[in-house]
């Protein structure tokens, strides 16, 4: 980030003084401030109230919560997790769990309300929601995990349910995270509540296509954005930040698209080769060794020079704020396409506009992961599974509609296109909520 010092100098006092239009400054950028940001420019375009201007930057309910965790050693560490619901104007709040060493409120602040856009905007009936937990998942042994988890969800628990807030996958958590949680949540039902999470295994109502979701949405976008400025897919080259959950498919399915993935990272570094990496090879080094560091086809670059790498397609697929006011007039992609949530400041989306520079915000980009988690919820609570070339082509179908509605907004009214959807997305939870009226 810009300056993680001050990080800290933010926290906590956002909903002290939830001015949000006084909130931002790249100077003191936090994921909440950049996400505050972003929503101050679209309720300046929307004509919005102060009221619900300021409604719309608040969450509507957190809960903070002490995790106690018996380690198998025997001794206790005492963990603190958050659940966020920042709206519910649309339907229940919808939203992942991070298992991460630096989550903090605010950030579940912003995760919150990106997913509030993101719903919104792809058209599905959810609001917004996040959780985390402020621990390192890789410290800890399957046993500990599974007792971290079924503690934070217990404590989680009154204000969770699948007409109320409905969990799923995020950085640091996986298909046997959601059984755990979906196991815990049903022993306190008494029955078995499929739909309280999304993003379980198949085998106990997961859907087809949920994993590899958000990174074919990814590769859907890409490929339509690098037509949009002209560049053929299959003579265009790519970076991709990060090899996890996202990135790794996402470089999988570029690759097979045509598209040159000359670099990819992780955060343990980075790998380049000009004539393509090899990504099959590279997901099985990294099976091998928990690493794209050392694989064998390519040569080893800094972590943070993958992305001014001289390509046609950046796809940061990490975590929020990597590309900001120092590195973003470096930038040599003509499209950059989010992966990640928020990895963009505002200060980056100025300069990267100015460069002339295509960034499809992560609203649009990244919105394949909830789109299937909503065809699970949907098949969960019918019980009744589709076919994975079902999910598939309704996957394409709303990303690519999405993405039209988005271009077409932006153009018409001279915008880039983070501001045209974040607009699009605001504009409809405020019609959700204008038209249920403020109670009493
Ligand atoms: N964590 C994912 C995201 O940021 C998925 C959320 C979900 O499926 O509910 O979009």
């Amino acid at each position: 980030r810009d300056t993680p010092s001050e990080l800290g100098a933010t926290r906590g006092t956002a909903l002290e003084s939830p001015d949000p239009a006084t909130v931002h400054a790249d100077h003191i950028a936090t994921p909440l401030s950049d996400a505050r940001s972003q929503l101050a420019e679209a309720a300046g375009l929307l004509g919005l109230t102060d009221g619900l201007h300021q409604m719309l930057a608040t969450p509507r309910r957190e809960l903070t919560v002490a995790v106690p965790l018996r380690l198998d050693s025997g001794e206790s560490r005492l963990y603190v997790g958050h659940r966020v619901q920042h709206n519910f104007s649309r339907g229940p709040a919808k939203g992942g769990l991070r298992y991460a060493p630096n989550v903090n409120l605010d950030e579940v602040r912003a995760l919150a309300m990106w997913m509030t856009w993101k719903c919104a905007l792809l058209d599905v009936p959810y609001g917004g929601a996040k959780g985390g937990l402020a621990i390192d998942p890789r410290e800890h042994s399957m046993a500990e995990l599974e007792r971290v988890t079924r503690r934070y969800t217990s404590e989680i628990l009154p204000i969770i349910g699948p007409e109320r807030d409905i969990p799923a996958p995020d950085i640091g958590t996986d298909e046997q995270t959601m059984a755990w949680i979906m196991d815990t949540y049903s022993v306190n039902s008494g029955y078995t509540v499929p739909g309280i999470v999304t993003g379980k295994p198949i085998s106990l109502g997961g859907s087809q296509g949920r994993a590899s979701a958000t990174s074919r949405g990814v590769t859907h976008i890409a490929l339509a954005a690098l037509r949009h400025v002209g560049l053929e897919p299959a003579r265009s080259t790519a970076a991709v930040q990060g090899f996890g959950k996202v990135g790794a498919d996402a470089a999988r399915f570029l690759s097979e698209a045509g598209v040159t993935v000359t670099g990819v990272s992780d955060q343990y570094g980075a790998v380049f080769n000009a004539a393509g990496l090899d990504i099959a090879a590279l997901g099985e080094h990294v099976r091998a060794t928990g690493s794209v560091v050392g694989f064998a086809d390519a040569e080893a670059i800094e972590g943070a020079d993958l992305l001014t790498l001289d390509v046609d397609l950046l796809v940061p697929a990490a975590v929020e704020g990597v590309l900001h006011d120092g590195n973003a007039a470096a930038v040599q992609a003509k499209v950059v396409v989010e992966g990640a949530n928020g990895p963009t400041t505002p200060a980056a989306d100025r300069i990267m506009r100015e460069r002339g520079i295509l960034v499809v915000p992560d609203i649009l980009a990244n919105a394949g992961g909830v789109i299937v988690s909503y065809f699970e919820w949907v098949q969960a609570n019918q019980a009744y599974w589709w076919r994975a070339d079902e999910v598939e082509s309704r996957l394409e179908e709303r990303m690519l509609s999405a993405w039209q509605c988005v271009l077409g907004y932006a153009d018409a009214r001279g915008l880039s296109l983070r501001t045209a959807a974040t607009a699009l997305a605001v504009e409809r939870v405020a019609e959700a909520h204008k038209l249920r009226g403020l109670y009493p």
